[in-house]
């Protein structure tokens, strides 16, 4: 079964078609990055515009690359939740327009469970139930996948999602946006162990995160060096930001695997391409008798191909929708 997969939840735009929910035969994208880069984060009504300027042209080159026509097409998947929702909409819009002409299902996708199903892309052995640890620009979760269609959060951010937190504290370090990546390459370069900061816990509810006091310490720190006239070990910030992300994260993960008996552990989400986190996972995995899924990086961050792959999930499961699917800008991963 052929699926042509539509993505545009945030910056990306994003066209696949994915083969049985485990072979990618296209995976296009057009990033927009740089344009927000020059505002230091994504600006809403640009993403949803420049969403609207690519996506036919990237439906045309999924099909070409994929060796397809859209009469090959069996089935379209969208991304209708979460995200910016003016961006959701314009995928939306479009997938339903695509599926009404060819006559074929039009099947709604949760982003993240997209995120956690592009380890079935990745790994072809791999099937529920297993652990996701799903990290990403906006969310932060401990998911218990028993099914493929069927989760359970186990644990969440209290506040900021963990990519947010990269991406600010990326920003106070001067470095670009979306500074994940650029703050992760410059903590390589120092072994830390300079910086004291707090490792949040959640009373009562001890798999679920805050990372709203670590993001304001390294603001904090980094305005304070500036406004006295410090000199900031910048290298060393980024460092044991990153550590304290991943001490905040790997633990968790660990204690959900401890709770639940679950063998496999699948990371999942842009943060997930961090070699802090994805080392500290392996070492603890590995102590622990846990199998663990690092997808590789260009599957961590937004795409297409894993909207295809969840959606051809979806679509055994039965969830398909009519042409009154709407758009949310929030939405549980587990509805
Ligand atoms: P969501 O998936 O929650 O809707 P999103 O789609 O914007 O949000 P992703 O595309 O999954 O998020 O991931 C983007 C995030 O990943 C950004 O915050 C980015 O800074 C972060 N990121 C990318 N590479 C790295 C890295 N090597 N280390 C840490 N963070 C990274
Ligand atoms: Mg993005
Ligand atoms: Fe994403």
């Amino acid at each position: 079964m052929k699926i042509l997969a539509f993505e545009s939840s945030c910056d990306e735009t994003a066209v696949a078609v994915v083969e049985d929910g485990r072979t990618v035969l296209s995976d296009a994208i057009a990033s927009q990055a740089d344009l927000h880069a020059l505002y230091g984060g994504v600006v809403p009504e640009i993403a949803s515009r420049k969403h609207v300027e690519a996506i036919a042209a990237l439906t045309e080159q999924a099909l070409r690359e994929a060796g397809c026509t859209k009469q090959d097409i069996d089935a379209v998947a969208v991304t209708y939740a979460p995200g910016l929702i003016g961006a959701v909409l314009v995928g939306l819009s479009f997938a339903k327009s695509v599926a009404f002409a060819l006559g074929v299902p039009l099947i709604p996708v949760h982003h993240i469970r997209g995120h956690i199903a592009a380890n079935y892309l990745a790994f072809p052995d791999l099937e529920p139930p297993f652990l996701a640890l799903a990290i990403s620009g906006g969310n932060t979760l401990i998911v218990d996948v028993r099914d493929y269609t069927d989760m359970v959060i186990l644990g969440a951010t209290r506040d900021d999602a963990a990519g947010e937190c990269f991406d600010k504290a990326a920003r106070v370090l001067g470095l670009p946006y979306p500074g994940g990546a650029p703050l992760d390459a410059l903590a390589q370069q120092s072994p830390g162990g300079v910086y004291t900061l707090p490792h949040a816990h959640v009373d009562g509810a001890e798999l679920d995160m805050s990372f709203s006091g670590l993001k304001t310490a390294v603001v904090n720190l980094a305005h304070h060096a500036q406004q006295v006239g410090e000199p900031l070990d910048r290298a060393a910030l980024a460092r044991d930001f990153a550590q304290a992300v991943s001490d905040t994260l790997v633990p968790r993960a660990m204690e959900a695997a401890r709770q639940t008996g679950r063998k496999i552990l699948c990371a999942a989400g842009g943060v997930a391409a961090n070699s802090i986190i994805r080392g500290d996972l392996q070492r603890a995995c590995d102590q622990a008798g846990v199998r663990l899924y690092l997808p590789p990086l260009k599957l961590c961050g937004d795409n297409g191909a894993m909207i295809g792959a969840q959606g051809y999930y979806e679509y055994l499961a039965g969830h398909t929708a009519g042409m009154d699917l709407n758009a949310y800008a929030t939405r549980d991963i587990a509805d």
